[in-house]
């Protein structure tokens, strides 16, 4: 089979590899397309995320769909050839933190392409069948494998617990931001406010359900939040830019008394400048959201159900072979993209 490796920070070499086998409780999936995260363009020019360092040559790439080839003596319940969505966490399955649900913060995790764990820029790849989800019938794969960056959000989001006819902020646009604008519409947001740098992003946010859209290069964010929500403010306020302490005033300054703030957005600095007496006078919840856990299941069938366009994220296609070109795109920000895609 072939593989897209990075071979050193901003070099990708295609190289040959033996298809695995399954063990009895694994599944061999023929990936279909992978998503290209922040993360994996951060691996490929930096060789590193935080403290997560690549030791190449490693595979990147963890928003995937594909088909299933062969099933473990020990699977049962899938089909082959079966579309499925693939969890990119293998977790231990027995510490307390799985055991009580929590499995995103299993201490033994291993995540898919990142290191030392390989990951999907490969035609096939061995998954613990708990890792697979089966799509009905009709559900594009393209669709599916944007599900990895949509379930950051619809976590975040269930942890605020919004109530219907709330108010909402999600600070960024991309893939995860969009997620957060989803789930404001899908919880009964009536007004939600998204802020972007970019145009395009701001559009696609408002035909996912954003009611207010502000470029921040444009114009003051905390101004504009209150001319929308009034000295209030917001219920609900979601970080997803990543931007970190350059959007804490706003943060803050946005959610109402008792309002909430879901911080999902990696930012580069290792602190984030908390304004302490706006937090402590309105009494703010404040959410740090580590990836995501159960989200898959119900995820999927608002996919299914067409509650959620997740295909119209996709403004770039590449094959195998143009991983690299793909990363650039995506990383300079370039042709208006929002999401690219690797297509097997
Ligand atoms: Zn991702
Ligand atoms: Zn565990």
């Amino acid at each position: 089979m072939r593989a897209a490796v990075l071979v050193k920070p901003g070099q990708i070499q295609m190289q040959t590899r033996p298809v695995p086998s399954p063990g009895p409780d694994e599944v061999l999936v023929r990936i279909s397309c992978v998503g290209v995260c922040a993360s994996d363009v951060h691996y490929y020019r930096y060789g590193q995320v935080g403290d997560h360092i690549v030791e190449v040559p490693q595979c990147l790439g963890h928003e995937g769909a594909g088909f299933i080839e062969a099933l473990g003596s020990e699977v049962h319940g899938f089909e082959l050839g079966q579309l499925v969505a693939c969890e990119p966490s293998r977790v231990c399955g027995w510490c307390t933190q799985c055991r009580t649900g929590h499995y995103n913060l299993c201490p033994d995790v291993k995540f898919l392409g990142t290191p030392p764990v390989e990951g999907i820029f490969q035609e096939y790849y061995l998954f613990h069948f708990s890792q697979c989800f089966p799509v009905p019938a009709g559900v594009s794969p393209a669709g599916v494998a944007m599900l990895e960056p949509f379930v950051s959000g619809f976590c975040a989001a269930r942890a605020l617990h919004p109530e219907p006819g709330h108010t909402a902020l999600v600070v960024g646009a991309a893939a995860i931001g969009l997620s957060c604008v989803n789930m404001a519409r899908l919880y009964g947001a009536t007004t939600i406010i998204a802020l972007d740098k970019f145009d395009h992003r701001l559009a696609l946010a408002a035909q996912q359900g954003a009611t207010h859209t502000l470029n921040v290069t444009k114009a003051d964010p905390v101004d504009f939040i209150r001319r929308v929500v009034g000295k209030q403010g917001v219920d609900c306020a979601y970080e997803a830019s990543g931007a970190g302490p350059a959007v804490a005033e706003v943060l803050l300054a946005a959610p109402t008394s008792n309002g909430k703030v879901s911080l999902i957005g990696i930012p580069r600095e290792d602190r984030f400048p908390l304004l302490i007496h706006e937090a402590r006078h309105k009494s703010v919840t404040i959410h740090n959201v580590r990836r995501f856990a159960n989200c898959y299941p119900a995820a999927i069938r608002l996919l299914a159900a067409g509650k959620i366009d997740l295909d119209s994220w996709i403004t770039h296609r590449f094959p195998l072979d143009r991983v690299a070109e793909a990363m650039e795109l995506a990383g300079n920000y370039a042709d208006n993209v929002v999401k690219a895609l690797i297509e097997m």
